[in-house]
């Protein structure tokens, strides 16, 4: 971790000179810490560049003012190169929905599609939104997808093609991902078009040589699997349709999984989401211990999830707030810092297209051939004949190519009202989930509520010699 230091030096010759008399601003888009050390010295992270610098109690007192004659020259530069000051004529959030839907318009680079090749499941886990049946992608379907994709690549001359396998559970389709994937493979081969994979499963059937195959010939690179806390924990979630249990089938897999990686070289990664809610919130910690217990703290990556309202189903009503969830990240994150596990937060990134539903191109096909515009509209009752759904591969009715809350940045942008519209966190956040929005909830991400806290955070942890410490150690430094 590196932090860039506010006195007046300059380490790049194409950065830009700013002259004193120009009229420059503070941006909006930027997040302080508190005072983080003995000198009161304190981080700015600006949204826009996500560039962080640190500064002097004596800086950060003329920023807040707008006092910026008093600073000297070189200082000026270095906060504007990295955001931290603009041009006073700028309107900023101009700048940022133009920059957003120029990345939408002109994206030749990927193309992302999404299939749920099974309309099954064998989990019922209580805050799913979705209807399962027993229904996996039949053939004729699956060839009408892949040409679809391919004739859109030809069209839209993308350099790379990303394939999202998401659920129902897609390995109980898993005839159906091995030969769309073959097909789309070698098409991309041809054309000299970069193909990669992700999965997310919820793990029951993700055997070692399930997982072998996923790799080494679907060209799966991710794989998410869900895990809500220990045994008992994730019981009481995540159970079978009949009621049963999932967890140690699930964990079982884990580890013959991660053995066979580390023995074979394997290129994949492999993540652990938690959902949250109240019931839980005791397990996650718990989860940690037996993650570090088997020591695969460097072998995954973990992150929690708030358990949010899908298809109407208001799952969310036994979740914690977004601000209490923020502070129980942190300290989970803590937890983790002082078990071994990775030691630094990841800082956001600007994110200019916020997902599907704001994307030209991408789409998501489920095991009956609908298509939508949006991954979590599938196999649930709230969301047929709604906008999200924008055809079928099978009907001979065209796809429409109106695609509901397309619109979203020039929505954004038009309406003070909507609070992304002055939110700081909008270069790095897109406004999140317009559906969500749509639907009356509010999907703000943590950062909004703790990336200050991070950001102290990331700073400890720069200070230390990690290498040198003992967790103990590790643990009272943050
Ligand atoms: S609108 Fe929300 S649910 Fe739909 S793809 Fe975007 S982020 Fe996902
Ligand atoms: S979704 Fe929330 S955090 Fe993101 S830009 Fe909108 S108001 Fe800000």
């Amino acid at each position: 971790l590196t932090f860039a230091c506010c006195c007046p030096t300059l380490d790049s010759k194409k950065q830009i000179v700013l002259n004193k008399t120009e009229k420059y601003k503070l941006s909006h888009y930027l997040v302080f810490t508190e005072e983080i050390n003995e000198k009161k010295d304190r981080i700015v992270f600006s949204t826009r560049s996500c560039k962080s610098m640190l500064i002097s109690a004596g800086c950060y007192l003329k920023l807040k003012s707008e006092d910026l004659q008093e600073l000297p020259v070189e200082l000026l530069s270095k906060l504007y190169n990295n955001r931290i000051l603009v041009n006073k004529a700028e309107n900023e959030l101009q700048t940022i929905i133009n920059e957003n839907k120029y990345a939408i318009e002109e994206d030749k680079d990927l193309l992302y599609e999404v299939i749920q090749p099974s309309a099954n499941c064998q989990l019922g886990c209580y805050y799913c939104g979705q209807n399962h049946e027993k229904k996996n992608l039949d053939n004729g379907i699956a060839e009408k997808i892949t040409q679809r994709i391919k004739k859109k690549l030809l069209i839209g001359g993308q350099k790379r093609l990303l394939m999202g396998w998401f659920g129902g559970e897609p390995l109980l389709a898993l005839q159906g991902i091995r030969s769309m994937s073959e097909e789309l493979i070698l098409f991309c081969a041809e054309r000299n078009i970069a193909y990669s994979a992700k999965i997310v499963t919820n793990g029951m059937s993700l055997k070692p040589s399930i997982f072998k195959d996923l790799v080494l010939n679907r060209k799966v690179e991710q794989i998410e699997i869900t895990l809500d806390g220990t045994a008992h924990f994730h019981d009481a979630h995540r159970y079978t349709k009949e009621g049963g249990r999932s967890f140690d089938i699930i964990f079982q897999n884990l580890l013959q999984v991660l053995a066979l990686k580390e023995k074979e070289e394997l290129a994949c990664e492999l993540s652990i989401r938690c959902n949250v809610d109240k019931k839980n919130v005791t397990g996650v910690s718990a989860l940690l211990h037996l993650l570090a217990e088997h020591n695969l703290q460097n072998k995954i990556s973990f992150y929690t999830a708030n358990i949010y309202s899908w298809g109407g189903n208001d799952a969310h009503k036994q979740s914690y707030s977004k601000e209490e969830f923020a502070f129980l990240e942190i300290s989970w994150k803590k937890e983790m810092i002082s078990l071994g596990f990775s030691s630094a937060f990841e800082l956001p990134k600007r994110k200019k297209v916020t997902c599907m539903v704001v994307s030209k191109s991408s789409e998501m096909y489920d095991a009956y051939g609908n298509v939508f515009n949006c991954t979590e509209t599938s196999y649930a009752d709230v969301y047929k004949d709604t906008a999200y759904l924008l055809g079928n591969v099978g009907s001979k009715e065209k796809i429409t190519s109106e695609r509901h809350l397309s619109g979203w940045n020039d929505f954004v942008l038009n309406t003070p009202e909507q609070l992304c519209n002055n939110c700081r966190m909008l270069p790095v956040c897109g406004g999140a989930c317009p559906k969500s929005w749509e639907e009356g909830h509010e999907p703000c991400p943590t950062n909004k509520f703790n990336l200050p806290q991070k950001l102290a955070l990331n700073y400890k942890l720069s200070k230390l010699s990690i290498k040198n410490k003992t967790n103990k150690q590790l643990e009272e430094a943050i």
